[in-house]
């Protein structure tokens, strides 16, 4: 199938974009960032856009910086950016090490970590990532700038925060301090395949003893989100496969899984335990 037709406005500054948004935004339009969800949505005739307000050519949105104990990524900072650290720390490892798992390469060369934001799909792993670690989303537009606490932004499945005449500027993702461990797992039917259950978990390490631990579970419910039960059982302890089975177990406990076709509530209950455990034991756990 062909998609419907549409008029495209390059941008080419941020005030440009926020500008054609407001225009736009009550007349069906959109934000096209790398178009690998929304063009095949357009495609599929599932969407259809009536304006596309282009950020492309947005020099400042293709900046990614560590700033005020930050990683700032703009909108325009495509999932590739992330095949090498950009940082020099846990998180930059991190990231390095998540983003082999989206998609395939042609896609991770055009969609972009705000594109994945933004759109919300529950099996997203930047959102797991945003979710997990406390990221803030910096929404901006004609009417001026607003931060918004991950807790805040995930609304259900594909349903953000977001205004429709906002755009998603940035997002900032907390540093991980020094002797922080993170790990990450994820399991899908084929390499580059959405996943069925995804688990990232992270600690800071203080002479073998676990802290500020945080437990984030991704494709699982209809948004990613971090499990507190879980993660106050590790707290103050040793990462022992006893006290990571326990912490899997409240995991699975805590779940509210999704089904379809494929996949039972069973069956992802008991993924996404040993998502967990993996993801501990990536993390050196
Ligand atoms: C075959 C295939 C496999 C895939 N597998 C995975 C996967 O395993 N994991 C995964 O996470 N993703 C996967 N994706 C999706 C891919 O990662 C997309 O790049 C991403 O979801 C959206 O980013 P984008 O820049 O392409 O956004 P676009 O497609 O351009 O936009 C998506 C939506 O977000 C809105 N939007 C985009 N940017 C902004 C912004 N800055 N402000 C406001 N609104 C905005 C658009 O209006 C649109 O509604 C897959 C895609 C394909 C085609």
């Amino acid at each position: 199938m062909k998609a419907g037709s549409f008029q495209w406005h390059p941008a080419r500054s941020a005030d440009e974009a926020v500008a054609l948004l407001a225009e736009y935004a009550p007349q069906d339009g959109r934000v096209i960032a790398g178009g690998q969800s929304l063009v095949p949505s357009m495609a599929l005739r599932l969407a259809f856009p009536s304006h596309l307000i282009d950020i492309n050519g947005v020099e400042e949105f293709a900046r990614v910086r560590v700033e005020g104990g930050e990683l700032v990524i703009g909108a325009c900072v495509r999932h590739a950016a992330f095949h090498a650290p950009v940082e020099p720390g846990p998180l930059g490892r991190l990231l390095t090490q998540v983003v082999h798992n989206i998609a395939h390469y042609p896609i991770r060369q055009r969609g972009t970590f705000c594109g994945s934001l933004a759109n919300a799909d529950p099996a997203s792993e930047w959102c797991l990532v945003a979710a997990t670690l406390g990221a803030r989303m910096v929404a901006r537009s004609v009417r001026g700038e607003r931060v918004i606490e991950a807790s805040e932004w995930f609304q259900g499945i594909m349903t953000t925060a977001l205004e429709e005449d906002e755009l998603l500027a940035e997002v900032r993702l907390p540093l991980l301090p020094a002797g922080s461990r993170a790990g990450f797992y994820e399991f899908s039917r084929r390499a580059g395949d959405y996943a069925l259950a995804m688990a990232l978990v992270s600690w800071r390490d203080e002479g073998g003893t676990m802290r500020e631990v945080r437990i984030g579970t991704g494709s699982v419910e209809v948004q990613p989100r971090r499990i507190a039960a879980a993660e106050a059982l590790l707290e103050g302890r040793t990462a022992t496969a006893e006290s990571i089975g326990e912490a899997a177990a409240a995991v699975s406990a805590a779940v509210d899984p999704l089904e379809d076709f494929h996949t039972s509530a069973g069956y992802r209950r008991d993924l996404i335990g040993t998502a967990v455990r993996r993801a501990f034991a990536q993390a050196g756990g």
